[in-house]
This record gives structure tokens, C-alpha cells and sequence, in this order.
């Protein structure tokens, strides 16, 4: 399996600020070519620092600043940082896309499973070429539109997921129940972080209730007036809600 580095990084940072929430740092709508973005957002995330496992960074935010953001983030937040770039292209471009990431400094990335055993092992080769990270790979997704398309293959892309030796995959908090279906499936070696938390309506700890590692939220923190009342908030909310479970 790949991603030891990456596993050893999240459980203790997940331990140090006793959490098992991930922030999605994206861009809310009003903030678009709006100048200072990276400050701004980066300024979130030491706000919600300490309430928090690891930071989740992808296109909306890159493509408002720079692809240097994850190299800030890491030094702002102190937290893993991973580049959900949802990579997703012929085997060739995945390698190239999933090392420019890392070149970055991201710890993990995100990869999409459709796009079928080549293109993912591209991603997994580049990244052991890399040494200890992780590769985070999508069998569903959280919105209504992923029930389309997706969800009908999501076994199969699961198993392709362990066929490669991913370190986790994605889970939509929005379908507990899926969340279950995963898990049952994955087995106990795969991580699942489940988005869909506030904003796509899921509470905070549905989806650990299921089965799920981590839950990841975005709009719910970073449009918040106050991101680090929030994100210590659905950090307590997941513990309390999680707290007796055996696993
Ligand atoms: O703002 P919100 O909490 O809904 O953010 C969820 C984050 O998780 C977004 O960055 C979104 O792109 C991402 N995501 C998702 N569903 C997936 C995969 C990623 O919502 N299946």
C-alpha cells in the first residue's frame, strides 16, 4: 500500500488536536478575482488549525493564486496537506499532473478511478517514486449528480482502488448508507474521508458513524464568520457524536 508517510502524518496530527476533521479550503463564489485571496484564505486555515487533522486544497483555490499554495499552506497550517486535483487523464498526464503536486508540496492527492487500472497506477507509481504519499482515490461522490454515473460502478472502482494499493477513497457523507457499503468493502486497510458535511446537508460524525476515517467540510467553516469558532465547533460535534464507537 502506498502512503505510510502520509497515514503516520494524519493520525498524529489527527491525535495532537484530537480531531478527525479535514478543512476544505475552496473559494466561496463572492471572493473570485477578488485580490489578497491567498492571504485571506491562508488566514482561515490558522484560524482553524488546531481544530483540525489536515487541509484539503484544490482547483478553485489554485487557479485563484498559484500553485504555491500548497507550500504556504503547509507552513501556515502545520497540517498535511492534500491536492485534490480529482486527477483524472491518460496515464502519462496523471504522472505528470501527480508530480507537480508533490513538487509542491502536497502530501497526497486525489485521483478519479473512471478513467480505469492505467491511468491510476500512473498516479500510484509517481507517487512511490515519491516516497511515502498518499493517493486518495474517488469511487463516489457526495452530490446529487453523483448518484448518475457513478454510483453504479462504485463497487467496481472500490476494488480497483485495493487493486492498486491506494491509501484510501472517498465516501459521500450526503449517503450514509454507501458509507457502510464502503467500508464493508474496503476493509480495515483503506482510509475513507467523506466531504458533504454542512453545506450538502450531512452532520458532523454521520459518516464516521458509517465506517468513515475522516469527514471533510468547506463552506461551512471557511464562509463562516467567525472559521475558527466553526471548525472547533464540527470538530467537538464529531467527537461527541463518535465518541462510543469501538472502531
Ligand atoms: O463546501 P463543502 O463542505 O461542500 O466542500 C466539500 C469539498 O469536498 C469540496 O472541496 C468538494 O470539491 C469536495 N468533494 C466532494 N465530493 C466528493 C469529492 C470531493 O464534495 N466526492
Amino acid at each position: 500500500m502506498v502512503g505510510e508517510r502520509f497515514r503516520s502524518q494524519l493520525t498524529e496530527k489527527s491525535r495532537e488536536n484530537n480531531s478527525k476533521l479535514i478543512l476544505a479550503l475552496d473559494v466561496a463564489e463572492g471572493d473570485v478575482e477578488k485580490e489578497g485571496i491567498d492571504k485571506k484564505y491562508l488566514n482561515i486555515l490558522a484560524k482553524a488549525k488546531d481544530s483540525i487533522a489536515a487541509v484539503k486544497i484544490g482547483y478553485p483555490l489554485v487557479l485563484e493564486t498559484n500553485l504555491e499554495i500548497l507550500t504556504r499552506a503547509k507552513k501556515r497550517g502545520k497540517v498535511p496537506v492534500i491536492a485534490d486535483f480529482k486527477i483524472a487523464d491518460i496515464p502519462y498526464t496523471n504522472r505528470q499532473i501527480t508530480r507537480s503536486a508533490y513538487r509542491a508540496g502536497a502530501d497526497g492527492v486525489i485521483a478519479h478511478a473512471f478513467v480505469g487500472q492505467d491511468s491510476l497506477e500512473a498516479v500510484v507509481q509517481a507517487t512511490r517514486e515519491e516516497g511515502g504519499r498518499g493517493v486518495i482515490v474517488l469511487p463516489a461522490m457526495s452530490h446529487e449528480g453523483g448518484k448518475m454515473f457513478i454510483q453504479p460502478v462504485s463497487n467496481k472502482m472500490l476494488e480497483l482502488a485495493k487493486k492498486v494499493k491506494a491509501t484510501g477513497i472517498i465516501g459521500p457523507a450526503t449517503r450514509p448508507e454507501d458509507v457502510e457499503n464502503l467500508r464493508t468493502k474496503a476493509g480495515k486497510d483503506l482510509l475513507i474521508f467523506t466531504p458533504g458535511i454542512g453545506a450538502q446537508g450531512a452532520m458532523p460524525g454521520d459518516a464516521i458513524r458509517c465506517g468513515a476515517d475522516y469527514e471533510i467540510v468547506g463552506r461551512a467553516i471557511y464562509t463562516s464568520e467567525n472559521p475558527k469558532k466553526e471548525a472547533e465547533k464540527i470538530r467537538k460535534k464529531i467527537n461527541k457524536r463518535t465518541e462510543n464507537l469501538s472502531r
